[in-house]
């Protein structure tokens, strides 16, 4: 069932694109067959989640740049590919340049794929010299390990890691966010539970979808719960994949089930190829005030953000909207940024029942 010939296409002008090719754990892949054999077709959104549409490539729109937060002009010297200072206090360590899975949607794709295609540092080089900058920039006192997934390293290395940041540096926080718990679940054995809850490590899970959080996943959020990890979840809003009140609130109310506090929904960055994923930003607005209407403050507190170059901005931080030519203009701390809006009449909101194929 699922197209052959569309996969070998995307894969082949993946690299060239600067998309992620398409890689797909077994874990995942159970998922996305009970949901074919269910709807009787592909499309879904677990299948949107990891296998391209006709739509991925084919549909494009005004204004997508390649890298969004401008990521690479935060990579202080020497650290490119490795390190992204952009806050005063957090840092961002790109552990990895390698997932458990791909997802299509990934608003990093640019960077991810350039970081594949380069020789990197050795991982113990690259520890070596994130340890030497937080050494010598004291203010940092939260480093997140993020992009490819922090959690697809081997355990020895997850142990230097944690032992040196908090040994040699300054660091008082340290937080993972990772998708590995989805796609590949055993990778959070008791071993590497017991070790993050050792050095009080905070997870913020990236869950797209309810039937994401399935059994086993379920078990091993508890697991790390058991161990004294805190839990967070972030997701962003997508079309295809959660872009109704009905899944949203469903995947919220999961989420809070199983204590993982949500904390953002994101608006799709606006970059290249994103254009399947996005919706224009009034529908996401009213989705956030039916969420508030109709929703318990547990449920509804989440706020919705879009993350820019000059940082996280919000609804509150809009400052001018032309609806006509569709520019947005936020401002934050003095600091102004534009985005341009996904445009309506290329919008199609999903039908509830097949996001929630499972009645
Ligand atoms: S796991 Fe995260 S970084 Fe990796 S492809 Fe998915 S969204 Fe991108």
């Amino acid at each position: 069932m699922l197209d052959n010939s569309l996969r070998e296409q995307f894969n082949a002008q993946a690299k060239q694109l600067g998309v992620l090719p398409i890689k797909v754990t077994a874990h995942y892949q159970r998922l996305v067959e009970e949901e074919i054999t269910t709807l009787g077709r592909t499309g879904g959104p677990l299948y949107r989640v990891v296998y391209p549409t006709a739509a991925r490539l084919e549909m494009r729109v005004a204004h997508e740049v390649p890298d969004f937060v401008e990521d690479r002009t935060n990579m202080p010297p020497g650290l490119e590919g490795v390190l992204i200072h952009k806050y005063h206090q957090h840092a961002l360590f790109l552990v990895t340049d390698k997932c458990a899975g791909h997802c299509m949607y990934c608003f990093r794709q640019d960077v991810m794929s350039d970081l594949q295609s380069q020789t990197l540092p050795a991982i113990d080089e690259k520890l070596n010299r994130v340890v030497d900058y937080l050494a010598k920039h004291p203010q940092i006192s939260e480093l997140i390990l993020s992009e490819g997934d922090p959690l697809n390293v081997s355990f020895r290395y997850l142990e230097q890691i944690l032992q040196r940041v908090r040994n040699e540096t300054s660091v008082t926080d340290i937080r993972f966010h990772t998708r590995s718990i989805v796609f590949a679940p055993k990778v959070l054995s008791e071993n590497v539970c017991a070790l993050l809850g050792q050095y009080r490590a905070r997870i913020y899970l990236h869950v797209v979808h309810p039937y994401e959080l399935e059994e086993e996943v379920s078990e091993v959020i508890k697991r790390l719960q058991t161990h004294g990890v805190r839990t967070y979840s972030q997701f962003p809003i997508l079309r295809g994949i959660n872009d109704q009140v009905a899944i949203l609130t469903k995947l919220l109310r999961a989420l809070d089930d199983l204590r993982a506090n949500p904390i953002n929904v994101f608006i799709p960055d606006p970059i290249s190829y994103s254009a399947a994923f996005r919706l224009p930003l009034k529908r996401l607005l009213g989705l956030m005030d039916e969420l508030y209407w109709t929703t318990s403050s547990w449920t509804n507190g989440v706020r919705l953000v879009l993350d820019t170059p000059i940082g996280k901005v919000r609804r509150d931080d809009i400052s001018a909207w032309d609806e006509q030519t569709g520019q947005v203009t936020f401002q934050r701390e003095g600091k102004k940024v534009i985005s341009h809006d996904f445009p309506a009449a290329l919008d199609e909101p999903s039908q509830v029942n097949t996001l929630l194929w499972k009645g």
